[in-house]
């Protein structure tokens, strides 16, 4: 039976990203993953460089503006001051995997799929077969398989457009197409390829056959003939209410488990890496706050709850919201919210440019009944 001081289950991105700021500690830690090291799921993280966090070195694409379009007209948010910048995960856990192999007190196994936690009395039971790893403290990133009312469900497509043209529009939602709430996103990258996706915020989760034909018609719009490089498909929970704490003492929620995931957005990095830093310094005995209990963090979920719901039974009305927010709303303001580092006169002008009737009708329903 080994003993660690600490078992992160997972080697994604929150499991790694927790890892980081444990390296070269005094604290024995076991990374348990039950993926293989090299068939590892390949993503593009994008955020705005609004947070500071190790992994700023591997950014290998900045975008300084990006539009929201509908059948109108398209708005720039200007992002000179806080660029959109892309991660890929095939580089962090290069990085990372690298990282741990030259520590002293970091182990990782791969290939173990953990199917139980067990209370003890000094240490937790980690079970994966007949294998047993206890730990005082374990951060679990295992995806939770609690129905959501909502999911954001996405393909995309990485392409060289044929022949290769100069320059791609890079679009942050693009509504020109569908009556459903769903949205083309582009983004185009310094070596001409680009990654398009196509996103649905949906009760029911499309697989990605039914995607396909919609992306490649777009593509073939708005770029022309493609080469198809690599895809990716991706489906997310969104829920604005945070998963209830795991009963077991001293295990903790991580990453889109524990609710990392801005519920009307999608975004999760920035949230991981403000987590791992609260969690990193509680294990070390600093105290922080944990920035998914803040006051603001409790309001933007009470606000996601209602664009939410708003998006489920009345899309055409959402989408008008998240344009006029575009339109009404200056840039820092809305970047800040994106990122979810608004201030309180951020969140208060995101509000009083909502059209009111709508936004007043779902906030009572969101009163009365939690559930979307
Ligand atoms: C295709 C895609 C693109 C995304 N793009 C963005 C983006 O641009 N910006 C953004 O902010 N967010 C994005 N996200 C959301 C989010 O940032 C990522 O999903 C992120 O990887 C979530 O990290 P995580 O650690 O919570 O989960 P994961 O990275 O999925 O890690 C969980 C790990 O646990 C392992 N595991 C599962 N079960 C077990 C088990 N029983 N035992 C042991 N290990 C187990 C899995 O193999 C996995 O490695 C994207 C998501 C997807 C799917």
């Amino acid at each position: 039976m080994k003993k660690y001081d600490i078992v992160i289950i997972g080697a994604g991105c929150s499991g790694l990203s927790l890892a980081h700021r444990l390296l070269d500690t005094n604290i024995n830690i076991c990374i348990l993953e039950s993926g293989n090291r090299e068939n590892r799921i390949r993503k593009t993280w994008s955020y705005w460089d609004i947070h500071q966090h190790p992994f700023a070195k591997l950014e290998y694409n900045s975008l300084s503006d990006i539009y929201c379009i509908n059948n109108s007209f398209p708005i720039k948010l200007n992002c000179e001051s806080h660029n959109y910048r892309s991660i890929d995960s095939r580089q962090f856990d290069k990085h990372m995997f690298d990282k741990i192999s030259l520590s002293k007190n970091i182990d990782i196994v791969f290939d173990i799929c953990v199917d139980e936690i067990i209370a003890g009395t000094k240490y937790i039971q980690i079970k994966s077969n007949n294998i047993i790893y206890e730990a005082k403290e374990v951060y679990d990133s295992r995806p939770d398989n609690i129905r959501a009312s909502m999911y954001q469900v996405f393909l995309g497509y990485y392409i060289n457009a044929i022949p290769p043209i100069d320059k791609v529009m890079p679009k942050l939602m693009d509504f020109t197409q569908d009556n459903e709430f769903s949205f083309y996103y582009v983004l185009p990258f310094k070596d001409n390829s680009c990654l398009v996706e196509y996103t649905f915020f949906t009760p029911t989760v499309h697989s990605s056959e039914e995607l396909k034909s919609n992306l490649d018609s777009y593509i073939k719009d708005a770029i022309g003939q493609y080469k198809l490089i690599r895809s990716e498909y991706g489906v997310i929970p969104m829920s604005p209410n945070l998963p209830e704490q795991d009963h077991v003492k001293n295990v903790y929620k991580i990453g889109i488990r524990s609710g990392a995931t801005r519920a009307s957005t999608g975004y999760t990095f920035l949230n991981i890496q403000k987590q791992s830093e609260f969690f990193a310094k509680k294990i070390q005995g600093i105290h922080s706050t944990n920035p998914l209990l803040t006051f603001k963090a409790k309001i933007l979920r009470k606000m996601d709850g209602i664009l939410l719901r708003i998006i489920r039974n009345e899309p055409e009305e959402a989408k008008n919201i998240i344009f006029k927010m575009f339109t009404l709303n200056n840039d820092q303001t809305i970047i800040r919210f994106l990122s979810d580092i608004p201030s309180i006169f951020d969140i208060l002008r995101i509000i009083i440019n909502m059209p009111k009737i709508i936004f007043i009708k779902y906030a009572i329903k969101s009163l009365i009944n939690r559930k979307i």
